[in-house]
């Protein structure tokens, strides 16, 4: 990797000397240092780090996988003999690395192109039923890449929908906004001539049609859910969804605040993006172990 200053506003950037080294204790590494000729800065190899003054990096490996493997960030802190405070800030980190390969993953996928892919909606809670969330989700088909997820609020429906505004008052709908966002993220990895699939959203067609309008678009209705894969997988004998229902199951499996009927919920949707981010870039590179050749 080539070393360049880390001041901005530097001309000469790329003329680096090394400057000595020292010792890091936290995860026993002797760290190079370096001076830049131009503007006299020094800094060193940890200074461009996500784990920047971050202490316990031993720890992150594990942290990331206990994440995505159905444990909760309070349990992760007593497992690991950490604050929970020190997962939340380390959750920030491992979301930075997880975003880069996801943007690696989507460039590749740019030249290489998806021809068929399927998405939906996955309803979670933010503390209460009657404050809902929904996670657009897409997936591509026959490689079973998460292409992307997005989380956005939307206000609480049915029996609960008087209730929740007499308690907290009106609750305005993003989930367009989410949609757009995910549309913007993937439409340039998808084939002009992909075969898009979802289920009878009143809302998809006009998102369909706005980005993707050269691809074959069918819709589904949706059927009753079986018992085992947490209500996301169906009851119907072919379904024409399946990988999408499956990779929801998935989901559900591996994050712990979207298990149905826990004790375990997301207070803040940020968080629950971030751990969605994180769990995107494990389950694409090391659930399915996807490799990205280069072209
Ligand atoms: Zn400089």
């Amino acid at each position: 990797m080539k070393v360049i200053c880390p001041n901005k506003t530097c001309k000469s950037f790329e003329n680096i000397n090394k400057d000595g080294s020292y010792f890091r204790a936290d995860d026993s590494k002797r760290i190079q240092r370096y001076r830049c000729k131009g503007c006299g800065k020094r800094f060193s190899k940890a200074t461009s780090n996500d784990h920047y003054r971050l202490r316990r990096r031993r720890d992150s490996s594990m942290i990331e996988h206990l994440l995505c493997a159905k444990v909760s960030m309070r349990r992760i802190a007593k497992v690991l003999k950490m604050d929970r405070k020190t997962v939340a800030r380390r959750m920030i980190a491992l979301e930075k690395r997880a975003l880069r390969q996801h943007r690696k993953l989507l460039d590749y996928l740019e030249k290489k192109k998806v021809t068929h892919m399927q998405f939906d909606d996955m309803i979670t809670i933010e503390h209460t039923k009657m404050k809902p969330l929904s996670i657009s989700i897409a997936v591509d088909k026959d490689t079973r890449l998460i292409l992307g997820a997005q989380v956005s609020q939307i206000p609480a429906f049915g029996h609960l929908a008087k209730k929740s505004r007499r308690k907290y008052g009106y609750r305005k709908s993003y989930h367009e906004a989410g949609l757009t966002k995910l549309f913007e993220s993937i439409s340039k990895t998808i084939d002009k001539d992909a075969i898009i699939k979802s289920d009878m959203h009143k809302s998809y067609p006009k998102f369909v049609s706005k980005y993707l309008s050269s691809c074959t678009y069918k819709a589904y209705e949706g059927g009753r859910s079986c018992v085992a894969g947490q209500g996301e997988l169906k009851r119907k004998g072919y379904d024409p969804l399946f990988i999408l229902n499956h990779t929801c199951a998935i989901f559900r499996d591996s994050i712990n605040r979207l298990v149905r009927k826990t004790w375990c919920s997301t207070k803040s949707p940020k968080m629950l993006q971030r751990h969605i981010n994180i769990f995107i870039s494990y389950y694409n590179f090391k659930y399915i172990q996807y490799e990205v050749n280069t072209i």
